[in-house]
């Protein structure tokens, strides 16, 4: 055989990764940790529990032989294996920018088991509102360990925590939720009702929104009560997925299963959003893993076949497309660490708080919305053997929308952007003012900035403009920030093809742009 690549395996995912070293870098972290936990990510061996846990999806156990109720999803062990490495860092309950890089990788490993790791990362600032269930729960929330035993959490090392919000009748619009909570005293409620997507059903808790006398609320719903029964939590079917198929995603319904109160009766949208805001993020930042994935194996690819007597990394049409998609790359990893470092800044810094509240759905909405023809067009890269199920770009394919759909889609960020500026005004015209100055006189950011000025100044029809407006304030903010990070190559030909070419549709359209200073970067491997 000849002229096929070689596999893609054993590539340390932070040391060939230089957009990625370079955002870690700038905020200070620690690259030798990462670098090791690069290596492992892509090591052949986590690759393959990858495929492996994705061809043996989880299955559901509804009953046992007598027909006594399970209700326990059984995972293929390469899950475990996953979930094991991305607790083992910290990715569970660490917050910063080393455990951002990390989880970007761990994407790259394999996406569906980051859902739990999330979820569990998420439930922290949820969990604190209520001191007992905090006493109780953080102690097995802060540990590198990972624990998938199914027991009480009290007899365990570890444990993780899911979400049930989105009902038949409304996922966005959660205030549409009919499921029921009924006050048994004590702070303690029995929340009876139905639930369309659960995922990671075998959490040991769940933040569940509940309609309570006082209004929608968000309650704790533990696995197991604290007399150590099984908790009323009947799981019904698992959905059969595009993709996201080493994650379980149940239907399930709660008879009236014991939970308590996080947060205030009423206020359960307020308080499930200090989870979904750091879900959100999280979408972002697997997104921009997935991108640097589908990268790196076009890249691998390009670099290895030649057709036409050339590699294809040197024949100019492809150079372009390489080069195109590296600017999106780029342009996710500068928006998803700089909105890390804003959210890690925001409790001292009003400025960074107001950037993390209206760029967290922005760069939700652009850096997801981006992934799925990115990574169609890297499957392209890769001609056939793209297509086909031994490659892991099907994989991607599948997965690549539904960062998008959950935890808030795409309209849904455009209207929270919205939302945001119109309810702090100064804040966002503080942004724009940050914008401005970031731009140094750079003319095509200053025009991007002023027309969003004025964009917002006329309130008539913006809702319906919102995904350009959105997307031109994410290329305006994305554009200074590559303007002083990387090579200058990088930063131009952003600026000339996202905030001052005409209409595209396709990767390769970057006429004039410095292809070699663009693409060294994308293939450079320390
Ligand atoms: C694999 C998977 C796992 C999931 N896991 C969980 C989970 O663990 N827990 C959980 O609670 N949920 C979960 N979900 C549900 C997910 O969060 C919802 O599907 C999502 O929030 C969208 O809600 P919906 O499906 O009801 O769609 P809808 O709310 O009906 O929205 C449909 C479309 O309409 C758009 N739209 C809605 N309102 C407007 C508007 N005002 N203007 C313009 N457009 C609008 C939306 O952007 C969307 O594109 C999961 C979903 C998937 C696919």
């Amino acid at each position: 055989m000849f002229n096929q690549p070689p596999p893609f395996e054993d590539v340390n995912l932070f040391n060939s990764d230089a957009a990625l070293q370079e955002a870690v870098r700038r905020a200070g972290g620690d690259v030798q940790a990462l670098e090791r936990f690069g290596a492992t990510a892509g090591s052949g061996y986590m690759l393959e529990q990858a495929r492996l846990a994705n061809e043996n999806p989880p299955q559901l156990r509804l009953f046992d032989a007598r027909g006594c109720r399970l209700d326990r999803v059984e995972y293929h062990p390469a899950y475990h294996e996953l979930m094991a490495a991305s607790t083992g860092q910290g990715l569970h309950c660490e917050r910063g920018v080393e455990r951002a890089a990390a989880f970007y990788m761990a994407a790259q490993m394999e996406a569906g088991h980051c859902c739990p790791v999330t979820m569990t990362k998420a439930s922290v600032p949820v969990v604190r509102q209520n001191p007992a269930i905090a006493e109780a729960w953080l102690g097995r929330i802060f540990v590198r360990d990972y624990d998938p035993s199914f027991r009480p959490a009290a007899e365990k090392r570890a444990v993780t925590i899911g979400m049930a919000m989105t009902e038949r009748q409304g996922g966005s619009d959660v205030r549409a939720n009919l499921t029921e909570a009924e006050p048994a005293g004590g702070g303690e409620y029995l929340v009876t009702g139905h639930k369309w997507f659960m995922s990671a059903p075998m959490s040991d808790a769940f933040l569940v929104l509940a309609q309570a006398p006082g209004g929608l609320s968000c309650f704790f719903m533990p696995r197991f009560l604290p007399d150590g029964t099984v908790n009323a939590i009947r799981l019904q079917r698992l959905k059969d997925k595009c993709g996201n198929r080493s994650n379980a995603s149940s239907e399930v319904e709660f008879d009236r299963a014991h939970a308590w109160l996080a947060g205030e009766e009423g206020r359960g949208v307020a308080t499930i959003m200090e989870m979904v805001t750091l879900t959100r993020i999280d979408c972002a930042i697997s997104s921009a893993g997935l991108m640097r994935f589908g990268l790196a194996q076009a890249l691998h690819h390009c670099s290895h076949r030649i057709a036409f007597q050339k590699k294809l990394i040197d024949q100019p049409l492809m150079r372009q497309v390489l080069a195109d998609m590296t600017l999106d790359q780029e342009a996710a990893v500068a928006l998803v660490f700089r909105l890390v470092r804003a959210f890690e800044r925001s409790g001292e810094d009003e400025a960074e708080a107001a950037f993390a509240r209206i760029m967290t759905p922005a760069v939700k909405y652009w850096v997801c919305k981006a992934l799925p023809g990115f990574a169609y067009e890297a499957m392209e890269c890769l001609g056939g053997n793209g297509y086909v199920e031994e490659s892991p770009m099907a994989r991607l394919f599948r997965e690549s929308p539904l960062n998008a759909i959950w935890e808030g889609s795409g309209n849904i960020m455009c209207l929270d952007v919205l939302r945001a500026a119109s309810k702090s005004p100064d804040a966002f015209a503080a942004l724009l003012d940050q914008l401005q100055s970031a731009a140094h006189g750079e003319p095509r950011i200053t025009a991007a900035v002023a027309r969003l000025r004025d964009r917002f100044a006329k309130p008539a029809g913006l809702e319906a403009d919102l995904r350009h407006v959105v997307e031109s304030l994410v290329h305006a903010v994305a554009a200074s920030l590559l303007r002083v990070s990387g090579p200058a190559a990088i930063g131009d030909a952003f600026i000339a093809s996202r905030l001052d070419g005409g209409f595209r549709r396709t990767y390769g359209i970057l006429p004039g742009a410095d292809i070699d200073a663009i693409l060294a970067r994308a293939l450079h491997s320390r």
